[in-house]
């Protein structure tokens, strides 16, 4: 299969900062009952051929044919080695995204998968549902929240079935946003549809970058956390979160799987300096001061404060539909304990 196309758009899309952080977002491409998908931990805006699994769409798709465990770790496990098996010859070496089933229900030729902050603004809101129904009425299906792998490949699969008609764009309750497509062309109507739709409704446009000094916490902060690489951020938006526990509310808890993966599953409020005597969370709201990423890493610092961005631009573009709705803490829970997320972070480090 020619992959260029593919290479194209995931390139494309993959070096937006606005559409994809971090190792998020995948890409897929089909033909002739076979699928090339992402690989779980690389990055869209790196993509070469190598990038992308080799999958036998048949044998993918009869793993909803099947049974699985009601238990999460043994269902996922075998999920898992199941979509392994669906890997063509040759490429054993692979991990294909954990969401290539997902690609695999979409008829169209070309799929993109999508974390945008300006999305998510919808799809971590209070009204997500019925404004994603104002807004685009049939031609988008809204998918409500619930655990991800097994279980949301199963759903997708029952919404696909009970379609009478194509599905192109998939809304994910806090989590993002599937587009299909026949031509690379065709994604980029859809994608930009939807945004220009979400832009129309901003009320207020986020203001996250700082390069604000830090104020003076970072030695302490290193020791009471046992993290080496501190990030601050001191920017409008960030300072307005600071300003006491009740604003920074909205942020204190994750809102998708990517925050959870890089930022962890908890917020620390400090009030004052001696709060910081005791730390269990690598994101820090310092009351008046700033925002606190840190990590063992400076790559994980830095993606640990890429995604407080994020959660930062969800918040407030959330307020044009209702206000923020962060996960259920039952679906966080699950997410922390999941296998395929810590795959995911050890190869993004
Ligand atoms: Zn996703």
């Amino acid at each position: 299969m020619n992959l260029s196309p593919l290479i194209y758009f995931s390139r494309l899309y993959g070096a937006n900062a606005e559409l994809v952080t971090c190792g998020g977002g995948n890409t897929s491409m089909k033909e002739n009952g076979l699928m090339y998908v992402k690989g779980s931990g690389t990055a869209l805006k790196d993509a070469v051929t190598d990038t992308f699994v080799g999958m036998d769409m048949r044998r993918l798709l009869g793993i909803l044919d099947e049974e699985y465990p009601a238990d999460d770790a043994a269902r996922e496990a075998k999920f898992v080695h199941d979509c392994a098996l669906a890997k063509l010859p040759g490429e054993e070496s692979k991990r294909p995204s954990v969401e290539a089933l997902l690609h695999a229900l979409f008829p169209q030729r070309f799929v993109l998968h999508l974390h945008p902050a300006l999305v998510n603004g919808l799809t971590c809101s209070q009204n997500g549902e019925s404004e994603c129904r104002r807004l685009f009425g049939d031609s988008v299906v809204w998918v409500p929240a619930c655990k991800p792998g097994y279980t949301l490949a199963k759903i997708m699969k029952d919404v696909f079935d009970a379609s009478a008609r194509p599905i192109k764009t998939v809304l994910l309750e806090n989590h993002g946003v599937f587009f299909g497509a026949d031509t690379v062309e065709d994604l980029a109507v859809h994608l930009n549809g939807m945004l220009n739709a979400l832009n129309a409704c901003v009320k207020e446009k986020p203001d996250v970058e700082s390069d604000a000094e830090e104020p003076g916490y970072e030695d302490k902060i290193r020791r009471f956390s046992g993290k080496q690489y501190v990030n601050f951020n001191a920017s409008p938006t960030a300072l307005r979160f600071a300003a006491s526990p009740e604003a920074a509310a909205p942020i204190m808890k994750p809102f998708n799987p990517d925050q959870i993966v890089y930022c962890g599953p908890r917020v620390k409020f400090a009030n004052c300096e001696n709060c910081l005597n005791s730390i269990d969370a690598n994101v820090i709201v310092m009351r008046g001061k700033g925002i606190y990423a840190l990590g063992d890493t400076q790559k994980a610092a830095d993606n640990c404060m890429t995604l407080v961005k994020d959660a930062m631009k969800i918040v407030v573009y959330a307020e044009a539909f209702g206000g923020a709705k962060p996960m259920d803490q039952e679906l966080v829970d699950f997410i922390v304990g999941w296998e395929v997320e810590s795959y995911r972070k050890s190869v993004t480090k």
